[in-house]
């Protein structure tokens, strides 16, 4: 089954890929040549998924899949959230935006956050979405080469290390967007075995 995943980041279609067997041919927006700029500005996590999802469909009117990520901060009422990518502003970098989140931590004792995905799935012209969540915790400095955005300074609950120190396949076992792919995938088995 062929599916386009609404993204170019090469990290994601890693981790996703990674994550799904060969029953699916996940492509990127570059091989439907798509390289439009699609104005993530939905004031949720789940609009923003929505959003790019159908951008593609009614555009391309093929079967896709987008997702979209924020990290919510308990003693920052849920921020960066849907702000994560540009938390520092329009020239936001993952540096810049720990630097930010560190910051404005300075003095909580509350670390507590979690990451939370939203995959928007469009199957036959049918809308459905997927959420998976991964708690932890905003550790007070940088640590590990590893991983994208905010991974240096999250560490997931239970475990020793930030998620920028731990192997993909771990990230894979227990992240946000494992747990999302992985309701995905049991979606689309069912479609695919009713078929
Ligand atoms: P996106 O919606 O997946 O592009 O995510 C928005 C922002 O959240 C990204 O720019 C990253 O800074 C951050 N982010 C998303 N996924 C992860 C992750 O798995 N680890 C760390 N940061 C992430």
């Amino acid at each position: 089954m062929k599916l386009i995943f609404a993204t170019n980041n090469k990290n994601k279609i890693i981790e996703v890929q990674a994550l799904l067997n060969n029953k699916f041919n996940i492509q990127s927006l570059e091989e439907i040549n798509c390289f439009e700029d699609i104005i993530e500005n939905r004031d949720t996590i789940e609009g923003n998924a929505i959003l790019k999802a159908k951008y593609i469909y009614d555009n391309y009117k093929v079967d896709c899949f987008a997702d979209d990520t924020g990290l919510e901060v308990e003693s920052l009422n849920g921020q960066p959230g849907v702000m994560s990518k540009r938390f520092s502003g329009a020239d936001s970098t993952s540096n810049k935006n720990m630097d930010k989140l560190l910051k404005l931590m300075e003095f909580s004792e509350n670390r507590k956050g979690k990451f939370k995905t939203v995959i928007a799935l469009i199957y036959k012209g049918e809308l459905t979405t997927f959420t998976g969540l991964c708690a932890g915790e905003i550790i007070t400095e940088k640590k590990g080469e590893k991983g994208f955005g905010y991974d240096p300074i999250f560490k997931p609950t239970g475990r020793k290390y930030t998620f920028a120190e731990m192997d993909l396949e771990i990230k894979n076992k227990i992240g946000h967007r494992a747990k999302a792919v992985n309701k995905l995938i049991e979606f689309l088995s069912k479609k695919i075995s009713i078929k």
